[in-house]
């Protein structure tokens, strides 16, 4: 499969850039601050020159959601020694509460306005992919139907590329409570529940908006149960 003029930017990860030479006074500070799910504490440790660790010991955040956006953003913070740096995308209130919360702690570690400037300034650096990539399969979408076909089409042979349009993997299946849906006549109808394969097949067309592949959603929920 070819892929043409494909104009999806991507962060350079990990790109450790020259430090911003910034004055703090040593020390561990602590702000407690708004998550996506409840508050919580991030404490910042500097030296004169260095943001050296960023901690957020009581958070709350979703799990495969907000904590891996804390981690993916104190990560980029410590290696760029800057706050411009972007939000993970799907985990918005998360990133905007860390960034706040090592800013206000950065205030309190008497950064100069000038400095602050400094630590503010976009350091995001993006490269365009290639105008062609050739690859044999592309999965659109890394959740866990998609994480699952490129696992398997890779197994098979075949080169895969995954586009996630998140900037986290795992999709709705990372916070999925770890039941499985099924309809069982026999035990169900010991307990008077009214359920039935066609009916799972209804609700979960239904779900999707009607716009699941009928013969696709026929095999998920004729084999549910086994
Ligand atoms: C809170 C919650 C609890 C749940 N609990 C259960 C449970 O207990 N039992 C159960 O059976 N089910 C549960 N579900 C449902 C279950 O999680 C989903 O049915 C299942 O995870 C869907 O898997 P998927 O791979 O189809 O989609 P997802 O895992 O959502 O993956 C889709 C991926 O595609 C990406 N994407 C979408 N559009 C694009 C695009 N245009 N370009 C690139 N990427 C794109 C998305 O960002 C996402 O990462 C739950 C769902 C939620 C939200």
């Amino acid at each position: 499969m070819l892929l043409t003029k494909l104009s999806v930017a991507v962060g350079l990860a990990g790109v450790a850039l020259a430090a911003n030479a910034v004055t703090y006074t040593p020390g561990t500070y602590t702000e407690k601050v708004n998550g996506h799910n409840a508050a919580f504490t991030v404490k910042v440790t500097v030296s004169k020159n260095k943001i050296e660790k960023i901690e957020y010991p009581d958070n709350l955040e979703t799990i495969g959601v907000g904590k891996v956006a804390l981690e993916k953003l104190s990560k980029k913070i410590i290696d760029r020694q800057s706050l411009g740096v972007d939000n993970v995308t799907g985990a918005t209130i998360t990133s905007f509460a860390l960034k706040g919360a090592v800013k206000k702690a950065l205030e309190q570690a008497k950064v100069s306005k000038a400095d602050m400037a400094k630590l503010m300034k976009n350091s995001e650096k993006y490269t365009a992919l290639p105008a062609e990539i050739k690859t044999n399969v592309v999965v659109v979408g890394g959740g866990g139907s998609g994480l699952a076909s490129a696992i398997a089409a890779q197994q098979a042979g075949a080169k895969v590329i995954v586009l996630e349009k998140l900037g986290i993997l795992g999709g709705s299946t990372n916070v999925s409570e770890g039941a499985l849906n099924a309809a069982d006549p026999q035990r169900q109808g010991k307990q008077g529940i009214e359920d039935s394969i066609q009916k799972h097949y209804e609700q979960t067309m239904k779900g999707g908006h009607n716009i699941g592949n009928p013969d696709l959603v026929h095999y998920l929920t004729d084999h549910a149960l086994e």
